[in-house]
C-alpha cells in the first residue's frame, strides 16, 4: 500500500500564499509552458528589488514551485492553486438570478427553481421537501447564456457523480465507499411531500468528511445496461438533461428488502420498462 505522510503543517504551507508578490510569481509561471530562468521570471513580476523577489521566490521554492536544469516550474500544487483561482472558487462572487426548470419534479410534479448563490447550486421545489444542491465553482458558468445555465449545471452534476461513481471524493481525491440504504432525515424532521421509503445512495470519502448522497435513478445513469436501454430506443443519454430524472425519491425508486438490502429503480422509455436492483453497494444483482 503507498504510504501517504503529511509533510508540512497546513497553516504555514497556505501562509506562504499570503503575499501579492508570491501570487504574482504563482500566476507568472502559470502564464508560460516552458520553465523560467531566474531573470525571466523576474522580468514577467511586478517586483522591482531583485532581493525582494529572490525572497519570495525562496519562500515558494519547494512547495509551489520548483526549480529544475532548464529554469523554474510550478509544482503540481502550484498549478492546482491556479487551477483554483481562475476558477473563482476562493476569489470570485458568483450569483445569479433564480431559474424556472423547464421538466416538472420528478418526484412531485411541482415547479422546480435553480438558484446559484456562494458557489452553491440548489434546485428546489415549490410542493416538495426535495432539493439537490452542490458546490459549483463560478468559471463553469462564465461566459454562458441564461439559457443554457440549467443544462451546464445539469452536466456538471453528471460529471461530479462519474467521479464518484469511479470511486474518487470530489473535494480531496480520497477513495469514497458507496452504501444504498434509507434515507435519515435529522431526528424530529422529515420530508414533507414525499414517501420516505425511497433508497438514497452515500458516498462515503475515507480520507475527508465528505459524504455527498444522490437518488438510485441518478446514482445508476452510467450503468452500461441504463446507456445500452437508451440506446437500443435510438437515444443518446448522455445528451438527455438530468432534471429529467428524479434527484431522490421519483416514483419508480423502492427499497425492495431490508434485509439483505434491494433497491429497485425503472427507467421508463416510450412505453418500455427497465428495472435495476442493487444491492447495499450498489451492485446490480437483477435487471429485467
Ligand atoms: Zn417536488
Ligand atoms: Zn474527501
Amino acid at each position: 500500500m503507498p504510504s501517504f505522510v503529511e509533510q508540512a503543517e497546513p497553516g504555514s504551507v497556505f501562509s506562504l500564499l499570503a503575499d501579492e508578490n508570491r501570487v504574482g510569481i504563482l500566476r507568472a509561471l502559470w502564464q508560460t509552458e516552458d520553465p523560467l530562468s531566474f531573470s525571466e521570471l523576474h522580468s514577467a513580476v511586478d517586483i522591482k528589488d531583485s532581493g525582494q523577489f529572490n525572497y519570495h521566490l525562496d519562500k515558494l521554492a519547494g512547495q509551489f514551485v520548483q526549480k529544475t536544469a532548464g529554469g523554474y516550474s510550478l509544482t503540481e500544487p502550484g498549478r492546482q492553486i491556479n487551477g483554483a483561482i481562475d476558477g473563482g472558487t476562493y476569489t470570485a462572487a458568483g450569483s445569479m438570478e433564480p431559474i424556472q426548470l423547464d421538466p416538472p419534479c420528478p418526484t412531485c410534479g411541482g415547479q422546480r427553481t435553480l438558484t446559484y448563490e456562494d458557489e452553491r447550486l440548489r434546485v428546489e421545489c415549490d410542493s416538495c421537501d426535495v432539493v439537490a444542491a452542490f458546490g459549483v465553482p463560478p468559471a463553469v458558468f462564465a461566459g454562458r447564456a441564461r439559457e443554457e445555465i440549467p443544462a451546464v449545471a445539469g452536466r456538471y452534476l453528471r460529471a461530479e457523480l462519474a467521479r464518484l461513481e469511479n470511486g474518487f471524493c470530489p473535494y480531496c481525491g480520497g477513495h469514497i465507499e458507496c452504501r444504498v440504504g434509507l434515507p435519515s432525515p435529522p431526528p424530529g424532521e422529515s420530508l414533507s411531500g414525499v414517501d420516505e421509503s425511497f433508497p438514497i445512495v452515500r458516498y462515503d470519502c475515507q480520507q475527508c468528511i465528505t459524504e455527498p448522497t444522490s437518488g438510485l435513478t441518478l446514482a445508476l445513469f452510467s450503468h452500461p445496461a441504463v446507456v445500452a436501454f437508451y440506446h437500443d430506443h435510438g437515444i443518446d443519454i448522455r445528451e438527455r438533461s438530468v432534471w429529467e430524472f428524479p434527484v431522490f425519491a421519483g416514483e419508480s425508486e423502492r427499497i425492495e428488502s431490508e434485509e439483505p438490502l434491494r433497491a429497485s429503480t425503472t427507467f421508463t422509455v416510450n412505453g418500455d420498462e427497465l428495472t435495476l436492483t442493487v444491492d447495499e453497494h450498489l451492485s446490480v444483482v437483477a435487471g429485467e
